[in-house]
């Protein structure tokens, strides 16, 4: 199976974040737009594992306390446009925990540099205008583990379980 380890969104990011999508359709671009339910910040990729069960000892070791969150700018790696977030020094730190805790139990993962951002459009058409983002912000309470499977009508993204902050 193939696995991810993604932060899930609140419901007003989510909002801002289809607002946004809306706005750059109506303006003519077109792409494999996120499904809403599907958006989410990535802290590390796994792809394929045997077995989940390990990932999950794993996530169990990352403890953080909550905090927060915010949306800020748009960005793109090609033609694949994202949202970004605004920098954020305990996003940096749990994303490191993710991964330490990966390594110390020897599970492989993509280890290019952390760059937090949530897919908005692959293979979008035409250039990136400037947009403004509706402003958002999220206390993330929770890390979760999440199988990636190719569905009919696109991605279909299942949490497999999740640690919580502790307060
Ligand atoms: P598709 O690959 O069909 O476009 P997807 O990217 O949504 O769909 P996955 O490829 O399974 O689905 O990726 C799940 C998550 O992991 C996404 O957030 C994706 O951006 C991220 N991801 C995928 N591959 C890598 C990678 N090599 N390094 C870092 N993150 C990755
Ligand atoms: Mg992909």
């Amino acid at each position: 199976m193939r696995l991810f380890i993604a932060i899930r969104l609140s419901d007003e990011m989510r909002d801002a974040l289809v607002h946004a999508q809306n706005e750059l359709y109506d303006r003519g671009v077109r792409g494999r737009f996120t499904a809403e339910e599907n958006l989410h910040l990535t802290l590390a990729f796994l792809g394929e594992v045997p077995d989940a069960q390990p990932v999950l000892d794993a996530l169990a070791d990352v403890s953080f306390t909550p905090f927060e969150i915010a949306l800020e700018g748009m960005g793109c790696f090609g033609d694949l446009w994202w949202a970004g977030l605004k920098e954020s020094e305990a996003l940096e730190l749990l994303a490191r925990k993710v991964r330490h805790a990966l390594a110390e139990r020897e599970i492989p993962f993509d280890r290019k540099r952390f760059s937090p951002h949530i897919t908005l459009i692959r293979n979008a058409s035409g250039k990136l205008p400037g947009l403004q983002l509706r402003p958002a912000s999220m206390t993330v309470s929770a890390v979760s583990l999440m199988r990636s499977d190719r569905g009919k009508h696109g991605m279909i993204y299942t949490e497999l379980g999740a640690v919580e902050a502790r307060r």
